[in-house]
């Protein structure tokens, strides 16, 4: 069997501009669904791939398998939102199962969240609509359902809107800063055990960074020393690339949505790349 090639394919629940293709990501989503579907590949859940190349097996993914991810969790992952510029918008998690119903086919996602609860309702009331759609409400009901797992995408997303606490300066906006220990357990460790109290899943071994920033202090120093004692087996970065046996599991790269690919035919580059 040919050495496996997995491409990891994000979404951003938020990322509404439009009702199109290329400006809606649940549009996207519902069409590519199609798309995997009709040339033949099959969707597998992230934490039971993880799992499995973590044992060294070398079939650790099946040949035209992939893995669907969504970035920060607002509620448009989960519950179908009145956008107030673009109506109603199909959850993304809706997206998969209206697909499962349809094709009798398995659709399973895991959704990286911003964890810090307080952060959420910040950002939520000062840069999104206010109207209260970034909850962790569903966290658990989405476990329960079989088709997501719940992973981190750290504290805070170290997100300009949200000032760092005292004695814990940094440039906001960018995950690159994240460069020290103390810092590094605020956003990894600190999301981590939150999370696992709120919904524990297997999902909670995965780490996503925020901006796809990873940066050397983190995956060179910071998981490798301290990922098993924090119970994180592996960490999404932004390489647009199937993930392969040589990729380091401290940035195992993903292909995003809006950046990577814009059109049905880039998906399906995609796919014919990691064939
Ligand atoms: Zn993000």
């Amino acid at each position: 069997m040919a050495a496996p090639r997995l491409p990891i394919l994000t979404y951003h629940g938020v990322n509404v501009a439009g009702s199109d293709y290329a400006s809606n990501d649940h549009v996207a989503l519902a069409s590519d669904l199609e798309t995997i579907d009709r040339l033949g590949w099959r969707i597998v859940p992230l934490p039971d791939v993880v799992a499995r190349r973590a044992t060294g097996r070398d079939d650790w993914a099946a040949p035209r398998t992939l893995a669907i991810t969504f970035d920060d969790g607002t509620d448009f992952d989960w519950r179908d939102l009145p956008h107030p510029a673009h109506g109603m918008q199909r959850s993304l998690f809706n997206c998969l199962a209206d697909f499962r119903r349809d094709s009798a086919r398995d659709a399973h996602a895991t959704a990286f969240v911003v964890v810090s609860r307080e952060t959420r309702e910040h950002i939520d009331r000062v840069g999104l609509a206010n109207r209260g759609w970034w909850t962790d409400a569903w966290w658990a009901e989405a476990v329960a359902s079989g088709h997501a797992a719940i992973a981190s995408h750290s504290w805070d997303h170290n997100h300009h809107l949200v000032a760092p606490p005292a004695g814990r300066e940094r440039a906001t906006g960018t995950f690159r800063s994240i460069d020290r220990y103390e810092l590094a357990e605020d956003e990894i460790a600190r999301a981590t055990a939150e999370l696992r109290r709120l919904a524990p899943n297997p999902g909670d071994r995965l780490f996503a960074y925020p901006y796809g920033e990873a940066n050397d202090y983190l995956v060179r120093d910071y998981f490798p020393h301290h990922g098993a004692r924090i119970g994180i087996d592996a960490a999404f970065g932004d390489g647009a690339r199937p993930v392969t046996e040589a990729d380091d599991r401290w940035n195992l790269p993903r292909y995003v949505f809006g950046r990577d690919w814009r059109a049905p035919e880039g998906l399906e580059a995609v796919l014919r790349d990691a064939s």
